[in-house]
């Protein structure tokens, strides 16, 4: 049997409908830009599985760092103990970070980094005796899926069965030059009873890669501090270069008053979450109260491999090849998007750093479910590429250290499926 007949016996993927959806491509090896499958066929992973792989595949240099980790500590508990590779992850992760943030709080994944991010607000509320229970969020917005990510989230057909359960958000639009003072306006409205404004800096991923302008973004957080409400930058998926800057909050003068991570925080090795505040709210948290503190952990908070892991992808995230190579997809995507300006089939194109979106007409409905989307899918994968549109919405975002000859060989089929869909 082969490892896809395998699993199909055994395992529930997620996002996947398991009646209609293709049997899994089972992966055996990775290398670079390259995943092969088990007749040893090189599939181009333009989408850095799932957002999460910066600097390539089974990284040598990672996976040496990995295996020295593994030597020396495995794991412990991080309650009332700590270790080497947490404490220099969270002190070399604050040194490249916007400089008001002081403290590092670990967790598992994007999700929990956002769940922890949101409790920290409600709790600094909470502590100070005055209640605020509402929270901003932009409309389209993705920022996990357990239930208070959930909550924070668009409504959406990913939502519909728990619709009932989610906590109430306030969901308002993307800034822009036409209707920056009127959301000003409603965040004033709601300033007594909102304990914080989350959203993606720059790029709404899953939303559908929908861009907007760090100047429109950098005056709502002005807007909402000078309201007293606290503002979440989830750089989750913009994280580590994917922008351009290594921070999507580089791009702004104000600094938010929280930050979380993951994806590509390990280079996308292994899961790992990172929740960052100002000391102004970690504060709010120190009493004699024992009922004050933040009452949240995981049994695999903080892992020592993970943040091995963590400590490899920062080396090579140093390396100035690695800005030359982020210059060189930003660069490159740029050409192509000049060559996409006469197509008809394109109804728009976006570009933010090394993270290129395409919206294709599709005639009628625009969704997620869109069955151009499934077409597209096949045709990549057939093609040999890693491409996973959001409904209509195919994107690009490759491994850093993705080759010229790839991206070109993304470029061109992508050319060719416009011609032949
Ligand atoms: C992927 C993503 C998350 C959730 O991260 P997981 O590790 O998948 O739980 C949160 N926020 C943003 C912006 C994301 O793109």
């Amino acid at each position: 049997m082969t490892l896809s007949e395998r699993d199909l016996k055994v395992i529930w993927h997620p996002y996947t409908q398991m009646q209609t959806a293709a049997p899994p491509v089972g992966i055996v090896r990775g290398e670079g830009a390259c995943l092969y499958d088990e007749d040893n066929k090189c599939y181009v992973d333009a989408v850095s599985s799932w957002w999460v792989n910066i600097h390539g595949h089974a990284h040598p240099y990672i996976a040496a760092k990995v295996a020295e980790q593994l030597q020396k500590l495995e794991h412990v508990i991080f309650a009332g103990f700590t270790h080497q590779s947490a404490v220099e992850l969270a002190e070399r992760l604050l040194q490249i970070i916007p400089n008001n943030q002081r403290k590092v709080f670990y967790s598992d994944n994007g999700s929990t980094a956002v769940e922890v991010a949101i409790k920290m607000c409600l709790q600094y509320w909470y502590n100070r005796g005055g209640q605020r229970t509402k929270i901003i969020a932009f409309k389209n917005a993705y920022h996990g899926d357990t239930f208070g990510a959930m909550a924070v989230s668009a409504r959406s057909a990913f939502t519909n069965a728990f619709e009932k359960l989610l906590f109430e958000v306030e969901f308002i639009d993307l800034p822009n030059q036409e209707n920056i003072e009127e959301l000003k306006a409603r965040i004033t409205a709601l300033k007594n009873e909102t304990a914080c404004f989350i959203f993606e800096p720059l790029v709404l991923g899953s939303g559908g890669m929908l861009m907007y302008e760090a100047a429109y973004l950098d005056e709502l957080i002005a807007h909402c501090q000078a309201e007293n409400i606290f503002t979440i930058a989830d750089e989750v998926f913009t994280g580590f270069g994917r922008t351009g800057k290594a921070f999507a909050c580089d791009y702004m003068q104000r600094q938010p008053d929280i930050m979380c991570f993951s994806k590509g925080l390990t280079g996308g090795t292994m899961a790992l979450g990172v929740t960052t505040c100002t000391q102004h709210i970690y504060d709010a948290f120190l009493s004699d109260d024992r009922l004050k503190t933040l009452f949240h952990g995981h049994s695999f908070t903080a892992n020592p491999v993970a943040c091995a892991a963590a400590l490899a992808s920062m080396d090579l995230f140093g390396d100035p090849l690695t800005a030359q190579h982020i210059q060189r997809i930003t660069e490159s995507h740029r050409q192509f998007v000049l060559q996409l300006q006469g197509q008809q089939r394109i109804k728009a194109v976006r570009q933010t750093g090394t993270i290129l979106a395409m919206e294709w007409e599709t005639g009628s409905q625009t969704s997620y479910f869109s069955n151009l989307r499934d077409t597209l899918y096949q045709y990549f994968l057939n093609a040999g590429i890693i491409l996973r549109p959001l409904g209509n919405v195919v994107y690009i975002l490759p491994p850093y250290c993705i080759t010229n000859e790839q991206l070109n060989y993304i470029y061109s089929t992508i050319l060719q499926a416009l011609q032949t869909i």
